[in-house]
């Protein structure tokens, strides 16, 4: 097993990434910018060090500074969590090339499904059932694109082949409005990704987001572990998530998940991964698969009773995967709420000092946060300041446990979502369950 790990990220990723080298008898080293000396996983971390000021530019995106403090405190590893640096292909050979392990897939793979152009080439070529669409970048001919949104059939959409984050997407809903709609994406992709690549795809209308998450070894072996059904977003970011989805049956778990551990297997995956896919009636089209822990990965433990983040580790330090297939049984559901610093209603983040925290409890709830009574929340970051997960024996009771800690939960000082999640979780139609990617965002008079 690994001795010591640098986790290059903050806030709750990074304790619960701290927590699980603790239970694994692996030393941790926090990296933190100059304004995060106070947070929870620095101040627990066996040791720490400052890698630049508070812009994440020049600090936790500063290769240079995260890889020395790798080398001043004689790790082994770096868990780059999710964000920053987690599907950074260049950082991933530095790492590598600087003599460190880089806990996630191999460069070359980070890279292949960094781009979505080429990643929906590599699934396709695997089997994966994809959105149709173009299997090339858009080019400069212009009669090209209109010939090819017209095969495709409007409304289609343009993505960036490099984006992440959901943005870099236009939908377009008629020929008058396409080629200024690939220009608008071309220019605002190069200013956000550096990367002026789009292509275009088959915009459908109410689908819902359900993704797989696999774990694969450098053995050779892959398992898929079930779906996550992330339908509930606001502007393409998840608010809420679940596992499994709602009415996905025990044959399309199989068959997709295995087609997903055997697209692992066949580009030689390593490492915890998720295939998002857009479910829409009874089909799945992939869309794109990221090569990183992720934010809503405690549903999927839940449910099947693992630490997929103590698997990352044990994969990185080249043990084989602890179960087969065979082993991965579901139980129960488990649902999570993404709790933000920000206004409920305007969106607005919401940055200060926490007077006042209590956490709730009770059986089947789980609460991943950093924050502690006189925290501060920084402005330079992501809103996200922790989540409420709760498992039941379904999905009734899930949402039961979930709202009784909602109810329980105080954050007092700033603005949170709670109230957001309290009126969710109390909606007719998302107590049904399978509600598409619009929901939110029509509840919201969006
Ligand atoms: P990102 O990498 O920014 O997260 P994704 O490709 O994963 O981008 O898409 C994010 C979200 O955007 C999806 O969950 C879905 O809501 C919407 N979306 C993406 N592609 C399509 C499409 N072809 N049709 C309809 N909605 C889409």
């Amino acid at each position: 097993m690994l001795d010591k790990i640098v986790i290059a990220n903050r806030g709750e990723i990074a304790l619960r990434i701290l927590r699980a080298c603790r239970e694994l008898g692996i030393h941790a080293v926090a990296v933190h910018s100059e304004v995060d000396r106070e947070l929870k996983h620095v101040l627990l971390a066996d040791e720490s060090v400052c890698i630049g000021p508070a812009p994440s530019s020049e600090s936790y995106l500063n290769m240079p500074a995260i890889i020395s403090a790798a080398e001043v405190t004689d790790s082994e590893a770096i868990h780059p969590g999710y964000g920053f640096l987690a599907e950074n292909a260049d950082f991933a050979e530095k790492v590598n090339q600087s003599g460190f392990i880089f806990i996630g897939p191999r460069p070359e793979t980070i890279r292949l499904m960094g781009d979505k152009i080429s990643a929906k080439r590599a699934m396709q070529a695997a089997g994966i059932p994809c959105v149709p669409g173009s299997d090339d970048p858009l080019d400069s001919d212009k009669q090209k694109s209109l010939r090819l949104a017209r095969e495709i059939g409007y409304p289609v959409i343009i993505k960036a082949a490099g984006g992440g984050g959901g943005r870099g997407m236009r939908t377009v809903h008629t020929e008058a409005a396409l080629l200024n709609a690939i220009s608008l994406t071309k220019s605002e992709a190069k200013a956000a990704f550096g990367n002026d690549t789009v292509y275009m795809e088959k915009f459908l209308e109410n689908p819902r987001h359900v993704e797989f998450q696999i774990l694969a070894d450098t053995h050779g072996n892959a398992i898929h572990l079930g779906e996550r059904d992330c339908s509930t977003q606001r502007r393409h970011q998840k608010v809420i998530e679940e596992a499994p989805a709602p009415g996905i049956t025990p044959e399309q778990r199989e068959r997709i998940g295995n087609r997903c551990a055997e697209a692992c297997r066949e580009i030689g995956y390593i490492g915890a991964g998720t295939f998002e896919f857009l479910y829409e009636n009874q089909e799945f089209y992939f869309i794109e698969m990221n090569t990183r822990i992720q934010v809503e990965h405690p549903v999927t433990e839940m449910i099947y009773g693992i630490d997929i983040v103590k698997e990352q580790i044990r994969i990185a330090a080249g043990e084989p995967l602890s179960l087969s297939q065979q082993d991965v049984q579901i139980k129960g559901h488990a649902v999570e709420c993404r709790i933000n610093a920000e206004d409920p209603q305007t969106f607005v983040p919401s940055p200060g000092v926490i007077e006042q925290f209590h956490m709730p409890g009770g059986p089947g709830i789980r609460v991943e946060t950093h924050l502690y009574n006189g925290y501060k929340v920084p402005p330079y970051y992501d809103s996200l300041i922790g989540k409420l997960i709760a498992h039941g024996e379904n999905r009734e009771s899930a949402l039961a446990r979930l709202q009784t800690a909602l109810s329980e939960m105080v954050i007092s000082g700033i603005k949170t979502n709670i109230p957001l999640h309290c009126d969710i979780l109390a909606d007719g139609e998302f107590r049904a369950g399978g509600q598409n990617i619009h929901f939110l965002e029509k509840k919201l008079g969006l």
